[in-house]
């Protein structure tokens, strides 16, 4: 590759939010750029790549291979610009009063940028554990790519100790965030002159009745919990967000689908609140369906589900990442984040990275340039305490 081998956090920056890593489209023009950087600096990195080959995770390792290290773990991939009025081109990093704009530059490519930019510094010292670099696709649709990651790093003998994952939390050290899982139900009822309503099944109708149950519970979930200190709001929520159905008024609609959503709290299982709705829809509106018409029905199929994260305060992680922050307490985000599926596969995880979430996914989005400086520090002590061996 051609393009000079950037050594700071704000030229590298300005490196990776040049590639468009919309979620829809390729990340591989990214993480070819990053391979070759590491390579360049006798680093190698294994691609995990997914089914269609247009999109892969990195990941690489800094010091020896033989031990279990930290994950400094991130995603490539952005959310669309379109319909977003700019003023200036997304990926075209611009700095303007100690700011830097540009997509991705908040959500999350500082992070990524100043692990990289470091990775000399990294390498002059010798650490005595490891640094990760573990580098995802498809965070932004459901945190897809890093699942395959996951399974690579399952099937090795020496797994990584822990995971601090670089999502925008103004470098602050975040130990939890609820889990999500939404499902799709498509209704199918039978159509006919809505003035012979009662020959037809209403699917919109049905929707509707399973739609109300579905607030009841979010309502019971409000009043009765279970509630767990330091989530906004502290209980799980559930919501239908979607809904789309019928064509005329004087038809009896016979399609009608909906999309709803669990974000839950620790100790709450969405399985089970899933069973009770569908329970609900099987035994109360599936009998009156089907006795106008047996062909009737409905259908759930799951749209997305990653888990929440819920590390304990005393865990090792989290003294570390507040012994490199120098915070003395922890918090908790209503973002979802890769760090569930890392904990889930057995590598505890907090989240810190800079920037923030506010200026995630908006227009102008932006990263303060005193958060890069930030995170530099927290990285450079990092290096330390690996050089140290803890
Ligand atoms: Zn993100």
């Amino acid at each position: 590759m051609a393009t000079a081998i950037p050594h700071d956090s704000l030229a590298m920056l300005r490196q990776l939010v040049s590639f468009d890593t919309t979620s829809r489209g390729s990340n591989l023009a990214l993480i070819e750029f990053v391979r070759d950087y590491l390579d360049g600096h006798g680093i190698s990195s294994e691609l995990v790549y997914d089914d269609t080959g247009r999109k892969a995770n990195l990941f690489a390792t800094i010091g020896p291979p033989d031990i279990g290290g930290i994950v400094l773990s991130g995603h490539t991939d952005v959310v669309p610009v379109d319909g977003q009025d700019w003023r200036s081109d997304p990926f075209t990093l611009v700095e303007r009063d100690g700011k830097a704009y540009g997509r991705g530059a908040a959500d999350m490519k500082s992070f990524l940028a100043a692990a990289l930019a470091l990775v000399p510094e990294f390498k002059a010292r010798t650490l005595r554990l490891p640094i990760h670099l573990a580098f995802s696709y498809d965070e932004e649709v459901g945190c897809l790519g890093v699942r395959g990651l996951l399974a690579e790093l399952a099937r090795r003998e020496v797994k990584p100790r822990a995971c601090i994952v670089g999502e925008p939390t103004e470098m602050r050290p975040v130990t939890g965030h609820k889990g999500k899982k939404s499902i799709r139900c498509a209704v199918h009822g039978f159509a006919c002159h809505s003035a012979l309503a009662h020959e037809g099944v209403n699917a919109v109708e049905a929707a509707a009745e399973i739609v109300a149950y579905i607030k009841g519970m979010a309502r019971r979930k409000r009043e009765h919990g279970p509630f767990h200190d330091g989530f906004v709001p502290p209980y799980t929520t559930v919501h239908t967000g979607v809904i789309k159905g019928g064509t005329a008024l004087n038809i009896v609609p016979q399609e009608c689908s909906f999309d709803f959503e669990f974000r839950y709290v620790p100790g709450d299982d969405p399985e089970a609140l899933f069973e009770e709705i569908a329970r609900f829809a099987e035994e109360h509106v599936l009998p009156e369906m089907r006795a106008v018409r047996p062909e009737t029905g409905f259908g759930f199929t799951e749209i997305a589900a990653f888990p929440g994260l819920d590390t304990r305060d005393d865990a090792e992680v989290t003294q570390l990442v507040l012994a490199l922050t120098g915070a003395n307490a922890t918090g908790k985000v209503s973002f979802g984040t890769e760090g569930g599926l890392f904990h889930q596969a057995g590598i505890p995880a907090v989240i810190c990275g800079p920037g923030s979430i506010e200026q995630a996914h908006k227009p102008d989005e932006f990263i303060a340039v005193e958060q890069i400086v930030q995170c530099e520090t927290f990285l450079r002590r990092l290096a330390d305490r690996t050089a140290a061996g803890a």
